[in-house]
């Protein structure tokens, strides 16, 4: 069975681990945390970067940080991960959904304006699969009216747009280190905070609302309970992990980026004949070959599909269901339509991607689904 992710280990890692844990100090901020904290900062220009325990806590923060309340209102798109959105929940925020464009799985820029509001207190985009939003206009909304942006940049390291790196633009940033992202530590994350104002009540909130961070570096003589927070920051074994990978960002990078050509160049044939549709990747983005998509006509052709290269023990995911129409949100939902997101739930499918996936694999791959295509329609 070719699976559709598997985690991939450098070399260093347990090593690292080992010396993480024979330092003598294993909880959060020690040699290795800092580390990538140094490694973030001076690679992307971050102002800040604190590792979290996930994605996930990296928005949570942000919407503790940008003091998010009942009444708040926050723009979001629909096609997306749900934490994207929980984390301004958790808050009280109410949440306003937009569909994607029509280029690729993002936020539709266009669609923004109208939907701001007097309580609208930020846009948090989501670069779908490491391509970039259109960031210009993102800002210059906010901007134009007071709003703060927060870059859900889960899969969008070493990403760029017009040459700036995502995760700098927005007034915060949270990345993910799960391992189904680029660079992992199993569970892992990163909150970016690129506006000055929020760097000291940040480390803070991520140890519990105390002041710890400043008395380890000595700038105050006791440490005490000051705000909110919860406990945000990982082990320093988890980053021990994450320093071994981001050593071998550049190995890693090239080695997807090849991955990610190859499937595109052999399913070309199938996008220029109408069959599927494949990813588009706009002038003022780069790709980071976080994952490898196609869209498929149908619901029912995708099922088909899936099942089809099961059979051929090929393992392909769909992705999002879109959120306005979950569950959960179903009913709180203002009924505005989201075909673009609708239809991303029903069509696109991710093939499988990981930096073991072997050329003699990626064939199978690529010969199945042109022979599901060619020879079954
Ligand atoms: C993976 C992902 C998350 C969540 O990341 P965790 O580290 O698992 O919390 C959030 N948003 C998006 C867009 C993601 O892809």
């Amino acid at each position: 069975m070719i699976g559709f992710n598997k985690p991939y280990l450098t070399g260093k890692e347990t090593e690292y681990i080992k010396e993480a844990v024979m330092s003598g100090k294993i909880s959060g901020d020690g040699i290795f945390t800092k580390k990538c904290h140094q490694f973030f900062e001076q690679k992307y220009g971050f102002r800040k970067a604190l590792l979290t325990t996930s994605c996930t806590d990296a928005l949570e923060m942000a919407a503790i940080l940008l003091d998010i309340k009942e009444g708040d209102e926050i723009i979001v798109p629909s096609y997306t991960f749900v934490s994207t959105v929980n984390a301004f929940m958790l808050r009280g925020a109410k949440i306003v959904f937009v569909d994607s464009g029509k280029d690729n799985p993002n936020i539709d820029v266009e669609l923004i304006e109208k939907l701001i509001t007097p309580n609208t207190k930020a846009i948090v985009p989501v670069h779908y699969a490491g391509i970039a939003c259109n960031m210009d206009k993102i800002m210059a909304l906010a901007n134009k009216y007071h709003l703060f942006v927060v870059e859900d940049a889960a899969q969008a390291i070493d990403s760029f747009y017009k040459g700036k790196p995502l995760g700098s633009i927005g007034h915060l940033a949270a990345f993910s280190f799960h391992e189904t992202k680029n660079i992992i530590s199993g569970e892992g994350g990163m909150l970016v905070i690129n506006d000055e104002r929020f760097v000291e009540r940040a480390e803070i909130i991520r140890e519990k609302g105390t002041n710890r961070s400043a008395f380890f570096r000595g700038e105050i003589d006791k440490y005490g309970w000051v705000d909110i927070g919860s406990s945000f920051l990982p082990s320093d074994i988890i980053a021990a992990f994450l320093y071994a990978q981001i050593e071998n960002l550049d190995d890693i990078q090239n080695k997807r980026k090849h991955i990610w050509n190859t499937y595109y160049n052999s399913l070309r044939h199938l996008e220029e004949t109408g069959r599927i549709k494949l990813p588009s990747i706009p002038d003022y983005a780069t790709n980071n070959a976080h994952m490898f998509y196609i869209i498929c006509s149908n619901v029912h052709e995708r099922s088909d599909l899936i099942k089809y290269l099961k059979e051929n023990d090929i393992n392909v995911v769909f992705h999002y269901l879109s959120l306005h129409k979950s569950p959960f949100y179903i009913d709180k939902h203002d009924g505005r339509e989201m075909p673009v997101s609708d239809e991303l739930t029903d069509c696109l499918v991710r093939l499988p991607f990981y930096y073991e996936l072997t050329q003699e694999q990626q064939k199978i791959i690529i010969r199945k689904i042109k022979e599901y295509y060619y020879d079954k329609n």
